[in-house]
């Protein structure tokens, strides 16, 4: 009795307990899935990692859609999370989307959460709460792993053979993989989706290839084609080649203008260095400037083109020896004390001297030297040029260039200068040489036939008298005879000296033989001619010769023709002075007698 009542309370017991299990199983609420998610940030496991949990959500990837030998499923709630049922016994037989409860003891694959040893129940199918949509960057984190999301990004490389891989890119340079797993690759048609497109995904967070601690990608797992949706088809090559190079077109365009900027300044600078030398050079190539002229020349094209405040020459050992310094300056204030300077201080020739001069000079007068060279040329140096400025700033290479080039031009015109003015002197020497007589310095007979030739059509022209007066030494011989042959030369010097005394520096005296002279006087007329030609006289017979310590006194006799009067050319005149002239000597010397007139 006491056992069969005790089988009954046994089994009433037991039915009761089994009851009492349904029950509290029946009443046992779901843990929000957000809740069982590993605290990854500390890189702990939570304190319920192995303990019975119940959680309840919506199927998002079913076994069947990872794999066919899958035992995974995930479902997600509305924490916001989701968690992988994993169950290798159980055969699962759920569909995406339908609710489902699951009991299980909580663990965790690769550092999501996953429920091992799982009882699995349906409990409804209604629709699945929209994904979240979230940014590209975002999935790459722990905080939606195992939920739907949606992003959006542009397509990159697509990879589809097992199992399908897409590269999604945002503007930010964020980058996701889109996984399409092996028995869902082939619903998929790529080419709805090329690669530049925009599109649209909703898939699940997942890791791949690595385990906790986490180190390698965060995917997303996208499951059907309609969880694609294309926003914008890929953009034209030019409009994508456009706006990549609008930047570096902008900025090619600022080197472009900045450096033909560069380029015109650089121009328009050379021109102006140009003007400047042509300027230089143009002034220098005007005949007759002496070497002062030139330098001003220099200082003023320097200082009126800019290249300078003021500019100086000094000049040097090889400079004529009227040169002076010579300056120009912009302003009258500075060439001023510019000019009581130099009256205090003479630098002289030397080029050390002359460079502490300018240094101190820029130095009282607040310039800044900004050229000093020296005129050289190939032999000697005619002096030094420098330039000062007025600020205190580093001269231009190319104000720097124009100098020296000015500086090697003004040497080159000083040293032409000079060799023309020596050439001129060595002609006019040479010129001596050929036209005058060596003992008396008078003309010979070459320039006097020169100088007729010229000068008889001239008097023709002009109706201007000329005269020959023909004049012979009396008696010169004997003083040759009596005194020796060296002061019968000082003789014929004397009297050539009282001849350039007594004529005018318009008249012409020639040496036309030993003891004979010719004189030509221009604008002479009869009446006047003959007066002329006793003072002559009278002036060589008072003139007293010392030869030796014997003083002696000399006469001459004098033949005058006229030009015109006597006789119509050269030759007649000369011949007609000349008879004359044996006129005078025979009607005893010492006289001046006219010539014959002319047949009429
Ligand atoms: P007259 O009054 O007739 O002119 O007599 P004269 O002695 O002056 O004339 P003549 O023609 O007989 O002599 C000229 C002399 O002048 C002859 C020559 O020895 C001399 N004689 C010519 N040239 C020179 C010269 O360059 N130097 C010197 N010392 N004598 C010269
Ligand atoms: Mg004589
Ligand atoms: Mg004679």
């Amino acid at each position: 009795m006491v056992a069969g009542c005790s089988l009954v309370l046994k089994s009433v017991l037991l039915a009761i307990a089994l009851t009492l299990a349904v029950a509290v199983q029946a009443t046992e609420s779901p843990t929000p899935i957000a809740d069982l998610l590993v605290d990854r940030d500390n890189n702990t496991i939570p304190d319920s990692l192995g303990q019975t949990v119940v959680v309840e959500g919506w199927v998002t990837v079913t076994p069947s859609d990872l794999s066919n030998t899958s035992f995974q499923t995930i479902i997600e709630d509305q924490s916001g999370s989701g968690i992988i049922l994993f169950s290798p016994s159980l055969e699962m037989t759920f569909e995406r989307g339908d609710r489902v409860r699951a009991r299980g003891e909580l663990s965790q694959h690769r550092g999501a959460p996953q429920l091992k040893n799982i009882e699995v129940e349906l409990v409804g199918n209604e629709s699945v709460p929209s994904a979240l949509s979230v940014t590209l960057a975002s999935v790459d984190g722990w905080q939606h792993m195992g939920k739907r999301v949606q992003v959006e990004g542009e397509v990159g490389p697509v990879s589809a053979d097992v199992f399908g891989r897409m590269r999604l890119s945002s503007e930010d340079g964020s980058v996701l993989s889109l996984y399409f797993p092996p028995p869902v690759v082939a619903d998929f048609d790529w080419q709805q989706w090329p690669r530049g497109s925009r599109i649209s995904v909703t898939g699940v967070v997942s890791i791949y290839k690595q385990t906790w601690p986490y180190e390698g990608g965060f995917q997303l797992i996208v499951t059907r084609p309609e969880d694609i949706r294309l926003l914008a088809p890929p953009q034209p090559a030019w409009q994508r080649w456009a706006q990549l190079s609008i930047a570096p077109a902008s900025a090619l365009l600022v080197i472009a203008l900045f450096v033909n900027y560069r380029v015109q300044r650089r121009a328009k600078a050379r021109a102006h260095e140009l003007a400047t030398l042509t300027a230089l050079s143009a002034s220098f190539s005007t005949e007759h400037l002496d070497q002062a002229q030139l330098a001003r020349s220099a200082t003023d094209i320097l200082t009126a083109y800019d290249i300078a405040e003021l500019a100086c020459v000094f000049p040097g050992i090889g400079a004529a020896a009227s040169a002076t310094v010579v300056f120009t300056a912009h302003d009258s204030e500075i060439a001023e004390s510019f000019e009581a300077e130099l009256g205090r201080n003479d630098p002289g020739q030397d080029a050390q001297a002359v460079a502490d001069f300018v240094q101190r000079l820029a130095a009282t007068l607040s310039l800044q030297l900004i050229a000093l060279h020296p005129l050289t040329s190939s032999h000697d140096g005619y002096g030094f040029i420098c330039a000062f400025a007025l600020q205190r700033r580093k001269p231009s290479a190319l104000q720097e260039r124009t100098l020296y080039a000015a500086a090697r031009l003004l040497a080159l015109a000083l040293e032409n200068q000079r060799v023309r003015h020596n050439a001129l002197i060595e002609q006019q020497k040479l010129h001596q040489l050929v036209v005058t007589d060596d003992l008396t310095g008078l003309y010979n007979r070459r320039f006097l036939d020169e100088y007729l030739r010229v000068q008889l059509p001239l008097a023709q022209r002009r109706g201007s008298g000329l005269a020959f007066v023909a004049l012979d030494i009396d008696f010169f011989k004997r003083i040759n005879d009596e005194h020796g042959h060296a002061a019968g030369d000082r003789v014929l010097a004397g009297v050539a000296a009282v001849l350039r005394q007594t004529c005018r520096s318009s008249d012409l005296i020639a040496r036309v033989g030993g003891e004979e002279f010719l004189i030509i006087i221009n604008d002479a007329e009869q009446g006047t001619a003959l007066p002329f030609c006793e003072r002559i006289r009278n002036e060589v017979a008072a003139s007293e010769f010392d030869l030796d310590g014997t003083r002696i006194n000399v006469t001459v006799s004098i033949g005058i023709a006229i030009f015109g009067v006597h006789a119509d050319d050269i030759e007649s005149l000369h011949h007609a002075a000349d008879m004359a002239l044996y006129a005078a000597k025979r009607a005893g010397r010492n006289r001046c007698a006219w010539a014959a007139e002319k047949a009429a």
